[in-house]
């Protein structure tokens, strides 16, 4: 089957069309500045990327070109429409309404447009993308795969706050989590990686990208996670404070003269490693101005680091042990540096890194001594083919 993956935001939509038998990856590609003045890159498999700037005012032109892309006489992946067996969606908010992918149909779509509230920024254009889709292929079957739904195992101890209960009976106001299509991938990933039986396993897996997040997974589910009501809760990442002090908000308010919606922004978008260094967001920026003697740089990876190890330690609790931590995403897997420093703090769990393996980047492998009581493992995410591999189990 070929499985056309979307994953669509406010003014870009990223895509792969991949072929679900062999899993190979037959074009990929995206669609930028969508109603501004567009691009699109286009990439067949073996050949070089292909970008052109046609009029693109909304998303039904984007999703129209990505498809002429894929069916073009000359550089096309598939000779027409028909080859495209099933498109799976990326949404972002599926609330406590959806523990699972789902097939797109009316009923689903009004469920989906309910938890609009819970992620005001994503849904809405996800739903846009499901909805210019549909017009152009009414007849090819449509899955939406939630970044929230692997977490929704979470018991009520993990995913209540500390607030009046009535927030949550009113609003919904509870911990979610993020990035549920990786936890859940990696964590079966490594399980089969490291030949351990998933029903009988304790996994943390660390996603650590721009957007970071770690799981516990106890037997395959996900008893914990870092990330919240919304995803600014949990990690030090990119450009996000993660957790603080909620009373800093009021007094950071005060002192610049801030409203609710400038503190906000400042946590989202100017916090993170990016506000500690006041130099970048991207870690071979950090560990370049760190090598030139930057304090700020070294003090933005530390901080980091050790948020990273103090979760993992209280994962150790949560799931009274842990066989197995996962490295993922693009700091994850390509940063010896970081998962050096985070694995220093993990001696009290019999790990020792094997600093030579450590120094490899982007495939699966085993980082920790073979003496290690626990196996620390690079696992590369692959969140597209996670998508297709849902699609193809709900269509079939
Ligand atoms: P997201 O999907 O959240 O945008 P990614 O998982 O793609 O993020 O991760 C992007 C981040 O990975 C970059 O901002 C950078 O910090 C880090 N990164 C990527 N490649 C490297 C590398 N070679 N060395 C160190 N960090 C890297």
């Amino acid at each position: 089957m070929n499985v056309l993956v979307i994953n669509c935001g406010s003014s870009s939509l990223k895509y792969q069309l991949i072929n679900s038998d062999t899993e190979e990856v037959l074009a990929k590609g995206l669609c930028e500045r969508i109603g501004i003045d567009g691009s699109l890159t286009y990439q067949k498999a073996g050949l070089d990327k292909e970008v052109t700037t046609p009029a693109m005012p909304t998303h039904k032109e984007a999703i129209q070109l990505v498809l002429d892309a894929l069916t073009n006489d000359k550089t096309g992946a598939i000779k027409d429409l028909s080859e495209v067996d099933a498109v799976g969606h990326r949404i972002v908010h599926g609330g406590e309404k959806f523990a699972s992918s789902a097939i797109i149909d009316d009923e689903m779509l009004k469920a989906v447009e309910e938890c609009n509230d819970l992620a005001p920024l994503h849904n809405p254009a996800n739903l846009i993308g499901i909805n210019a889709c549909k017009e152009l292929m009414p007849n090819v079957p449509m899955v939406g795969v939630f970044d929230t739904a692997f977490h929704q195992t979470m018991p009520e101890k993990a995913y209540l706050y500390g607030l009046p209960y009535e927030y949550y009976e009113k609003y919904k106001v509870r911990r979610y989590g993020f990035h549920g299509t990786s936890h859940s991938f990696v964590s079966k990933h490594i399980a089969e990686f490291l030949n351990m039986d998933i029903n009988n396993s304790k996994i943390i897996v660390a996603h650590l990208g721009n957007g970071a997040s770690i799981s516990a997974v106890l037997n395959g589910k996900c008893i914990d996670t870092s990330m919240g009501l919304t995803p600014l809760e949990g990690l030090v990442m990119g450009t996000r404070s993660g957790d603080i002090d909620p009373a800093i908000m009021e007094f950071i308010a005060n002192k610049e003269g801030l409203d609710i919606a400038g503190v906000m922004n400042v946590l989202n978008k100017k916090s993170g490693v990016q506000g500690i260094s006041k130099v970048s967001s991207d870690f071979r920026d950090l560990e370049e101005g760190m090598n030139d003697g930057n304090k700020l740089c070294e003090a933005a990876i530390e901080v980091f680091s050790y948020r990273v190890a103090k979760y993992i330690g209280s994962y150790v609790a949560a799931l009274n042990g842990v066989d197995a931590i996962a490295f993922t995403a693009g700091i994850g897997e390509n940063a010896p540096l970081v998962r050096k420093k985070v694995v220093s703090y993990l001696g009290y769990l019999g790990i020792t890194l094997d600093e030579e393996a450590n120094g490899n980047r982007g495939k699966d492998l085993v980082i920790s001594t073979p003496d290690s009581k626990v196996k620390v493992a690079i696992i590369p995410t692959n969140e597209e083919l996670a998508i297709a591999r849902e699609t193809v189990a709900l269509v079939k």
